[in-house]
């Protein structure tokens, strides 16, 4: 018999939105012109380009040209930090981040440890996911040149004192990086306001297109190119435009700012009851990440005694997707860095769930879940050797 199946995994892609579908399609055979050539072909391009980009720049208080469109919120980070390190040698070669960065940090980090010689420093975070601003400061040196704290993570939801941090890298001198990935087009960003220098997003988290992402880039801050080639974005990032991914990208920036208000209350009510549903439910399970500073869709639970990866396979036989936390780790047999970060056990760290809500999910799918889960807890707790010997 088909399952009906139900979609928890928005933290990992989104379904596109119809109408950015829509606006992406004339792009494919009727405006297809390259941006850079000059004839109407090209130019038709260019302004789809221009349009998004101004729209985007908006939204976060930017100026249209500090906005460079890379292939995705990957891309935006490697270029970041690479770019940011090489042109500001001579300074420093000092990064401070957190250990509950995306991949696309962490690795790029070490990266630049083993092959460029730099010196990073990890902050920890508390038991929610939490970065302590006093360690930032107390971790800087007069070789710092680059701060990268994400804006809120991935698999846990918590939303960083990127303000706080924000002020303090402006205050000191030293470059203000920010993985806005997971709330770009759900939380408000302010450049300006939060003294952002570098903010990377990626179009596909907010019901855009894969492969297309931008990193913001404040007028000034010393970065060298990330491609090398062409005079696009700028001469900083060479190659041809993805026009329909940037086209879409700006639609879905668009709607996301229409639809703000309602998109956030239908996952936050949903949240919520999915939330204390599983806590009632399921005896010794607890939320992971911050009560209140969380991400309005983001619901991670541990549930004890039982693997994550046993129940995501019980759920999705009855239909329902979601994920032991990051999908570009997911492969890996090792507990996520982000929950062993908050200080628990390994076998609590590989006990986690993560389920993110987005607009096409209903109160219905929120109950389906709450049968389904509490059930599947319990037979894999009878055949559990752990929970039997407790
Ligand atoms: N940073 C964060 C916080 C993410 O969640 C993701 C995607 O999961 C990325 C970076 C990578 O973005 P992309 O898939 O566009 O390369």
């Amino acid at each position: 018999m088909d399952v009906k199946r139900r979609y928890f995994d928005y933290a990992a892609t989104t379904p596109m939105h119809p109408e950015v579908i829509k606006s992406i399609q004339p792009y494919f055979d009727k405006v297809y012109g390259n941006p850079s050539s000059l004839h109407i072909f090209g130019q038709e391009a260019q302004a789809a380009i221009t349009q998004s980009r101004d729209l985007i720049a908006k939204y976060i208080n930017a100026k249209t040209e500090e906005i460079i469109f890379t292939s995705g919120g990957t891309e935006a980070d490697n270029f970041a930090l690479i770019g940011v390190f090489e042109a500001n040698a001579k300074k420093g070669n000092h990064i401070i981040t957190t250990n509950i960065e995306h991949h696309a940090i962490l690795e790029t980090c070490k990266f630049l440890e083993k092959h460029r010689g730099a010196k990073i420093t990890y902050v920890p975070v508390d038991k929610y996911g939490l970065v302590d601003l006093e360690a930032v400061i107390k971790a800087i040196t007069p070789q710092t040149i680059l701060i990268s704290v994400m804006h809120a993570n991935n698999e846990i939801g918590t939303i960083e004192p990127i303000a706080g941090i924000g002020k303090v890298a402006k205050e000191k001198g030293i470059y203000f990086h920010t993985d806005a990935v997971q709330t770009f087009g759900s939380l408000d960003l302010d450049v300006e306001k939060l003294n952002i220098d570098l903010l990377s997003a990626s179009a596909h988290k907010l019901y855009g297109p894969k492969g297309v992402g931008l990193l913001y880039i404040r007028k000034g801050v010393r970065i060298l190119p990330f491609l090398h080639g062409g005079e696009q974005e700028r001469r900083r990032r060479a190659s041809t435009e993805n026009v329909p991914g940037i086209v879409g990208f700006g639609k879905a920036v668009e709607l996301a700012i229409e639809e703000k208000q309602e998109r956030h209350q239908h996952v936050t009510i949903l949240r919520d009851k999915l939330i204390k549903g599983i806590l009632e439910k399921i005896n010794e399970s607890e939320l992971n990440g911050h009560p209140t500073k969380r991400l309005p869709n983001n619901v991670n639970v541990t549930v004890k005694y039982i693997e994550g990866e046993s129940m995501l396979i019980n759920l999705d036989l009855e239909g329902i997707a979601a994920s032991t936390g990051s999908a570009c780790s997911s492969s890996s047999l090792e507990p996520s860095h982000v929950i062993k970060a908050l200080g628990v056990s390994p076998e609590v760290a590989h006990s986690s769930l993560r389920f993110s809500l987005g607009r096409l999910n209903t109160d219905e799918d929120v109950d389906y879940l709450l049968e389904a889960l509490p059930r599947i807890v319990k037979k894999l707790r009878e055949m559990s050797p752990l929970y039997k010997k407790k």
